[in-house]
């Protein structure tokens, strides 16, 4: 299995630290507001990652922070009038939401960085020790030139950087390209205690030290959108190794950006969506459908035409697993006769091109094309007088390929009503018990199978995703 890593700039074989296991980060959202296209993009794209590892039989051990302390949330708690806590813990759970709706399974861990800041002084401190940084009245940065290696993901040499820097050498730092891992807080800002200062993180060393602490100080894939490359997965790196003393991720995954029509999406140029305000026109399985339409490499563009286009693809690979669901009930248990082996040796020759995709950096372009040919192959093939076995290894092939891209295509089984209420009269219990941990799972399960609550004052609700 190929993946484009780029940190080499090339397509290398895959081969995990651990056989038999993956360990992944994947940088996650700043939750201010509610996540936009974009976001989404990288939620997709890796999560059929991971969704590809399982099936080929790894385990994937899948980490995705939160970050809930910045700049952005602060203003947005300002506006308000209300804590950053308050404004992070309500975009979360929407976030939460949205995932659901896009299919995307839930995490393995799911940190926030506001819950790891012990961690953190820990991994500053040990990078002061080291002589990888310093502290000047309550602030710490990085000393980037005492990282041998800095620069080698971006492909960005130090003295170029500090060239085209156009920050004043005049502050105190020792070097115009350190950057920050603490700063003393601001007047209404939220702090935590440390030697240094009551302050809070930067940025960079969150996934450095919810990287270590989740997956270890090696891990197999980092992933995000390029324009983490630089400078956060690059300070990153410094931080994790200077740290570590080991080379921290083996492979590093970027996608591509989404524009909207041909445009880089902007708020202030009004060429921008919510996944929420996307989900009151389509079937958010048609956001994810769409968005694996293209290698995750290529930047992709948004327009409502294409999206129209996706929902027609997908409707006819849906129709075609209904039609076959219609005739697994008609078809007659008999031998597969001659032409039924070709069929279904087709199939077969398809699934494997399916995989060969895949295998190929995760080229779910021509991974959905190998789909498309199965769907024509039944749709040709596939009649009331065929054998019950054709029809069930054909419907069965077509589900488990989308289902590695995490496209439902077949009716699902839906909960009851009944069901979901007994869940929810779980969950209130296990919350007048403070068993937290037992209510989040309840909260999660459900929402995995597509039912969202919603805590208010009159009690709890409940919607189909
Ligand atoms: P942020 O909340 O801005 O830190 O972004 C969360 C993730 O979304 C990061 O991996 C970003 O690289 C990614 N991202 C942000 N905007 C876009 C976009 N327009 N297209 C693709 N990925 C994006
Ligand atoms: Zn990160």
């Amino acid at each position: 299995m190929k993946i484009y890593n780029t940190l080499s700039k090339s397509k290398e074989e895959f081969v995990p630290i651990e056989p038999g296991k993956v360990r992944m980060y994947v940088c996650g959202p700043t939750v201010y507001n509610y996540i936009h296209i974009g976001n989404a993009r990288p939620m997709i794209v890796f999560d059929t990652v991971r969704r590809y590892f399982e099936y080929k039989g790894y385990e994937v051990n899948y980490v995705s922070n939160f970050t809930d302390v910045d700049d952005k949330i602060i203003k947005k708690a300002n506006e308000e009038g209300v804590s950053t806590e308050e404004i992070s813990e309500r975009y979360i759970e929407e976030c939460k939401k949205d995932m659901a709706s896009m299919n995307i399974k839930p995490a393995t861990y799911n940190p926030k960085a506001t819950e790891e800041i012990e961690g953190m002084v820990a991994m500053i401190e040990n990078l002061i020790e080291k002589g990888y940084a310093y502290e000047k009245n309550g602030t710490v940065y990085f000393s980037t030139r005492k990282f041998e290696g800095y620069g080698k993901l971006s492909k960005k040499n130090l003295d170029d950087l500090e060239a085209g820097s156009r920050v004043a050498v005049a502050d105190e730092k020792n070097d115009p390209m350190d950057f920050v891992l603490w700063k003393p807080k601001k007047e209404g800002e939220p702090s935590w205690p440390s030697p240094w200062s009551d302050g809070r993180p930067g940025w960079h060393i969150e996934c450095s030290e919810m990287s270590k602490k989740y997956l270890g100080d090696q891990i197999d894939i980092h992933a995000g959108g390029e324009d983490l490359v630089f400078p956060h997965h690059e300070n990153e790196i410094a931080q994790s190794e200077a740290a570590n003393g080991k080379e921290f991720s083996k492979y590093w995954m970027h996608n591509a950006f989404l524009n909207i029509d041909n445009k880089k999406m902007s708020k202030s140029e009004g060429n921008f969506f919510t996944v929420r305000e996307i989900g009151e026109k389509f079937d958010l399985q048609v956001l994810r459908f769409f968005m694996l339409s293209s290698h995750y490499r290529s930047p992709l563009n948004f327009s409502k035409d294409l999206m129209d286009a996706a929902k027609s693809g997908l409707d006819r690979i849906k129709t075609a697993a209904y039609h076959l669901e219609q005739l697994e009930a008609l078809a007659e248990e008999r031998e597969l006769n001659e032409q039924e082996k070709q069929v279904l040796a087709d199939a077969e020759s398809l699934t494997n091109k399916f995989n060969a995709a895949m295998e190929d950096d995760f080229n779910t372009a021509d991974a959905i094309s190998a789909i498309f040919e199965i769907v024509k192959l039944s749709n040709t093939n596939a009649t009331k007088d065929s054998a019950k076995e054709l029809i069930q290894i054909l419907l069965k092939k077509i589900v488990v390929l989308c289902d590695i891209l995490g496209v439902e295509v077949k009716h699902v089984e839906e909960l009851l009503d009944e069901e979901i209420e007994r869940l929810i009269e779980e969950r209130q219990a296990a919350r007048k018990n403070r068993d937290f941990a037992r209510a989040d799972e309840i909260r999660d399960e459900l929402l995995e199978k597509g039912i969202i609550l919603e805590d208010s004052r009159e009690g709890v609700r409940w919607k189909r995703a």
